[in-house]
């Protein structure tokens, strides 16, 4: 049974968010008093003052995350089930609220904050669902001597580590399986973005989450908090959503006390346009794979390789869809393009565009920061982009397409792969064998086939080689929070048979 959402959210823009830490039985300040701004990254406005933890405060968290998970784990399943649902009712009757929060304090239009917010949801649907299909596994060893019985138990408190271009939903990617499969956790969302947590926790406090079961530390102090939680001995696993260079960090230390890990990190995917392709449909799957987050996003296309034939055709066409795109304050009407997140990730969008124009390549549309307050940068398109330019190595985070053209396949995939990511590719064409035979010569965890997103709450997300361990969604996503407990037990006529 869920109950009636309330479908006005408690108060306008991001007036009404705890700006607290969530700590085992409720909301309270930082231990040493400290706070931090979250600032709008369109206007520079600040919105509000968070609560900035501590170390004391990161022991008391998972403090309060331990004490809760033995009777936690005991919970029926249908009980985690029903409050993963309530929240997502109550997340989608909320939905306008909660995407203009987030437009608020990361930037993005409001359009695509509102699917995101439909995407979040999702994994709270799709994990209450799951959170009752958790099954086991029942054999008979060899010799026929003893039964073999696997059970599944939640793995324990987790650490749990967010970054700031989906705040929605990379919070809820993780939280729902964790809360299906009967873990508690500590929380560090970015702290850039906050309140998009924070809103998140008090909806799933008002859908009935026991206190102690998920605890948010908000702090500008990443490195100290997190290790904190890592050398306690006493949190079973890590989550993490971010770039591979921390995502390395955190291996490290989650090596020292033999945590479980799961890593989605960075990418630099590759968008292969074949001389077959429908150039229509791959001109409107690059807009959406590189313009996505105004290209804030690890699935972002992040290097264009389009067959020779049709390479100036696509980059032209491509670079006037780029060039009509409305940049401004994600809260007006009409804009598709908001800020970047700060003027650290504007810089280096336009270091990288300096360097490949230095390398002979040309701006086809945009190349320059756009002046005024706010961290815009415009849709950029790059024509005769050097391999070597740093923009190939480079995980771009910004919406700059840099087009190659290719002679053949065998090139193509070899430029592809040419790299240490592998979270997502995308390819177009026409002919169903090619695309079979590219996508499993891809070294990635994902394909698109003409089209430009993959992100799917029924779907694994996840990537290989250094863009991570593990899956999050799909069937597989609540593994990664289970652990497998086997019971060894002599059948009663078991000698016999093992005799036989
Ligand atoms: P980031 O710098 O790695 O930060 C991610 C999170 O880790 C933040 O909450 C950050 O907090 C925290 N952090 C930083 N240093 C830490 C440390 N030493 N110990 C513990 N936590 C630490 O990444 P970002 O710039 O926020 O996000 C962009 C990256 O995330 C990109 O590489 C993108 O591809 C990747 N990403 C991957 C996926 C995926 O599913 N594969 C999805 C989204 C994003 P502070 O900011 O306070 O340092």
């Amino acid at each position: 049974m869920t109950a009636t959402p309330n479908p006005t959210p408690p108060q306008p823009g991001v007036t009404g968010i705890p700006t607290g830490l969530l700590i085992g039985a409720g909301w309270r300040d930082a231990s040493d008093g400290k706070v931090f701004e979250v600032e709008c990254p369109a206007t520079g406005e600040v919105l509000a003052t968070v609560a900035d933890g501590g170390p004391a405060d990161a022991d008391d968290a998972l403090a309060g995350a331990v004490a809760a998970q033995a009777s936690w784990a005991r919970t029926a399943p249908r009980y985690r089930s029903e409050i993963l649902r309530r929240a997502y009712d109550l997340v989608m009757a909320r939905q306008d609220w909660l995407a203009e929060v987030m437009t608020l304090e990361m930037g993005k239009p409001l359009a695509e904050a509102k699917g995101e917010v439909a995407y979040a949801a999702e994994f709270l649907r799709w994990f209450s669902e799951e959170a009752v299909r958790i099954s086991g596994d029942h054999t008979t060893t060899g010799d026929g001597g003893n039964r073999i019985i696997v059970t599944r138990e939640p793995v324990g408190p987790c650490v749990l580590i967010t970054p700031w271009n989906f705040p929605l939903a990379m919070g809820t990617r993780k939280i729902a399986p964790a809360v299906a499969a009967g873990c508690t956790m500590v929380l560090k969302p970015a702290p850039q973005t906050p309140l998009t947590s924070l809103a998140l926790a008090a909806i799933l406090q008002e859908s009935g989450l026991p206190e102690g079961v998920l605890n948010i530390i908000n702090t500008t102090d990443a490195a100290t908090v997190v290790q904190r939680w890592m050398s306690s001995g006493k949190a079973r696993k890590i989550s993490f959503t971010g770039s591979t260079a921390v995502g390395k960090v955190l291996l490290r230390q989650a090596a020292d006390a033999v945590m479980r890990s799961s890593m989605e990190l960075g990418g630099n995917a590759p968008f292969i346009v074949c001389a077959d392709a429908d150039v229509d449909t791959a001109v409107e799957g690059a807009v959406s794979a590189k313009m996505r987050n105004m290209g804030e996003a690890c699935t972002a296309a992040n290097r264009m390789y389009v067959h020779r034939d049709i390479a100036r055709e696509f980059s032209e066409r491509l670079a006037a869809r780029m060039a009509e795109l409305n940049v401004g304050n994600g809260l007006d009407e009409g804009v598709q393009v908001g800020p970047l997140i700060d003027a650290a990730a504007r810089s280096k969008v336009q270091r990288l565009v300096d360097d490949a124009l230095s390398r002979g390549a040309t701006a086809l549309t945009g190349g320059r920061p756009v002046d005024g307050p706010g961290y815009f940068y415009p849709p950029t398109v790059l024509a005769d982009v050097a391999p070597d330019s740093d923009l190939m190595t480079t995980e771009v985070f910004g919406p700059v397409a840099p087009v190659i053209p290719f002679v053949d396949e065998d090139e193509a995939v070899a430029r592809a792969n040419d790299t240490d990511w592998g979270l997502v590719g995308y390819l177009f064409t026409q002919d169903i064998d090619r695309a079979f035979d590219l996508s499993e010569r891809l070294e990635v965890g994902m394909v698109g086939v003409n089209t430009g997103v993959v992100s799917n709450p029924a779907a694994p997300f996840g990537g290989i080689k250094q863009s991570g361990l593990g899956r999050e969604g799909g069937k597989v996503g609540i593994d990664e929070f289970l652990e497998y407990k086997y019971l060894s037990i002599p059948r009663r006529r078991g000698r016999e048979a093992a005799s036989r």
